[in-house]
Parts: C-alpha cells; structure tokens; sequence
C-alpha cells in the first residue's frame, strides 16, 4: 500500500508541475507582447522630441551665424589700420588717387572712425560668410529669385523706384590708360594733381578696376534709365582719355540731380572690405552731403548685405570739387584687394544688388 500510495504522490506532483510549467508559458505569451508594445510606445514620444529639438536647432543656427560676427573684432581692428594705410595705397585714396591725386589718400582716416564700429562688425562678418550673413536675416526667398533674374526692374516689382524727371551723372572710374598730366585740384586751388590715374585691380580676378567700374556702370545706367531716369554716362569705353574735371564738368554742364564716381577701393590689408563714400566738404551742399552720402552707404549696405565704412568730407578729389553745384558722391563699391569683395564686384547677381540700391538712393535724393 505504501508504494502505491508513493506512486500516486509522485503522479500528483507531476500533474501539479506540469500545470505550473503550462500557467507560466502562459504567462509569459501574455505578458511579453505587452511589454513590447510598452516599449515601442516609448520610443515614439522620444522620436517626436527629438524632431522638436532639432527644428530649435535649425532655427537657431542663423542667429548663432550672426553671432559669429563679433568675434571678427580682432580682424576688423586690424582692418581699420590697414585701411587707412591702404587708403594712403590704394583703397580710399586709389579711387580718388588713382583718379586724381595720390595725395587725396591720405585724408581716409576721417571716414575710418566714424565706421569704427560699423568696420568691426560688418568686415568680421563678411570674411567669414560676406553674403551669408544677410541672406539668412532677412527672407531668403523673395530677395534670392528677386534680385539675380531680373537685369531690370518693372513697375509694379517691390525693387522699383520711379526715377522719372531726374537726370543722373554716372561715371565709371579711371580708363585703360593713365594720364598723368596735371590739372588744378580744385577752382580754389593751386595744387594740381594726375588727370586721371590707373586704378587698381583686383588680387582674385585680375581684373583691372576701369573695367569693373564700366561693367557695373553701364548696368546701372540700364536699371535707372528702366526707371525713368535720364542717364549720362561720362565714357561708356575704356579707350578715352577724359580727365576728372571733365568728367565733373559733364555733371555740371548738365545739370545732374546726382552725380556718381564709381570706385573700386583697395589696401594694404588683405582683410579690408566694404563700402565707402567721399563727397566734397564744400560748395553748395556742403551742408547736406555727408547726410546724403550716408543715404547712399546705408542703401548700399541693405541691398548688398556688404558692410558700410563711413562717410568722408573733405576737398582731396578734384572730380568732386570741381562739382560742388551738383549733389556729387565718390563710391568705393567694395575692395579689390580683398578676394571676396573682388569676386562680388564681378558678379552680376551682385553688380545687381549694388544697382539695386543706387536706385533706392536717387529716390529717396527725388524725394527729398
Ligand atoms: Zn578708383
């Protein structure tokens, strides 16, 4: 009895295991797809913040390009030093210099400390990314497919002025060849200086400044006249020999709402960029031409996203002084000797920026 007793014991706790064996693999098909659906749940929501963070990402990224300008300061500190020893060379003074006189170099220094702070920023940010900069500011979009088609803009476009009734003086700087024979600085003066200088050209291109001036020129004539204007250009050739008295005296004789020298600057400083304006501190607007040589600048400085330097007074040019009944303004487009700048002198996206805010400039010079 006992053995058959024993027997059954073990069948029962045989039996009895068994139904444990089976309620855990029961247990254990019940639980795990829950789990696993537990944990797929999780990574979702994880997914989810993370694509947020990342659009904050993307978002910030343009402001920390922006940010990055300021540590330019170092470079731009250099720059102005340079740019002042540059003007002396070839920057400010060559297009005035080259132009005129190389004495006329060495008054720069005036134009430096005003953009002083303006210099900083605007060269450091520039060096690193020149166009970046502004692009990612403002709306990419509409300013991108704006500005490089159209050679010309239309009424209606958001980019149109009506010029219409102005008459406007362009001259390109320099020519092929120099003159250097000599003519009166100014009607009150008896300090002569070149008739026309050579100009320089630029460190990445090559090309000498009489050509980008013309080329960026002649575009100019081409967008305000399709504004209305009334252009006249000084020389619309590089083979002339016109001396800067009679380039101002083509204004005079005519009349001009505005006369513009376009410039290309150069310096001893392969990081100085931007623009610069020079107008005559005396004559009949001599009151009001640092005002509208800073219009100019700072039209330049939206249209392009290139940094504005300032701008200078003085009786060093003679194509200004022997102008001084006509709003007369000197435009350093940009620097040769920096190889950005040299390389958007010569771009016709660019070329068209700088046009672009010439336009917004005569207007606001129609309205004022
Ligand atoms: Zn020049």
């Amino acid at each position: 009895m006992s053995r058959k007793k024993n027997k059954r014991l073990t069948l029962i706790l045989l039996a009895v295991t068994a139904l444990l064996v089976v309620t855990a693999i029961g247990l254990a098909f019940t639980i795990g797809p829950w789990k696993t659906l537990k944990k797929s749940t999780k990574p979702g929501k994880n997914a989810s913040k993370v694509t947020t963070a990342q659009k904050e990402k993307d978002t910030s990224d343009p402001d920390e390009t922006t940010e990055e300008q300021p540590s330019i300061t170092a470079t731009e500190h250099a720059v102005t030093s340079e740019e002042s020893t540059e003007d002396t060379t070839e920057p400010e003074s060559t297009p005035e210099s080259s132009e005129e006189t190389t004495t006329e170099t060495t008054p720069e220094p005036t134009a430096t400390p005003e953009p002083t702070p303006e210099e900083t920023t605007a060269e450091t940010t520039p060096e690193p990314t020149p166009e970046p900069t502004p692009e990612p500011t403002a709306t990419p979009v509409p300013e991108t497919s704006a500005e490089p088609d159209p050679p010309k803009s239309n009424p209606g476009s958001s980019e149109y002025y009506d010029l219409s009734g102005m008459v406007i003086v362009i001259d390109p700087g320099h020519q092929a060849h120099a003159n250097s024979d000599q003519e009166p600085v100014a009607p009150w003066s008896d300090e002569t200086k070149a008739k026309v200088s050579a100009g320089t050209s630029g460190v990445a291109t090559g090309r000498p400044e009489y050509a980008v001036t013309l080329e960026i020129g002649l575009r100019m004539r081409d967008i305000l006249e399709s504004m209305g204007a009334t252009v006249i250009m000084t020389r619309t050739s590089n083979d002339v020999d016109i001396s800067n008295i009679e380039r101002a005296q083509i204004a005079v004789d005519n009349n001009a709402d505005v006369f513009l020298r376009l410039h290309c600057d150069a310096s001893d400083s392969s990081s100085a960029r931007g623009i610069g304006v020079f107008v005559c501190s005396r004559g009949d607007y001599a009151d009001s031409q640092v005002t509208w040589g800073n219009w100019l600048g700072n039209c330049l400085e939206e249209s392009t996203g290139s940094h504005y330097r300032g701008c200078d007074a003085s009786t060093r040019y003679s194509g200004l002084n022997w102008c001084t009944s006509v709003p007369s303004f000197l435009l350093e487009m940009g620097f040769m000797s920096n190889s950005d700048d040299d390389w958007l002198l010569s771009d016709p996206d660019y070329q068209q920026k700088i046009c672009q805010g010439v336009a917004h400039f005569c207007y606001k010079m129609k309205q004022r």
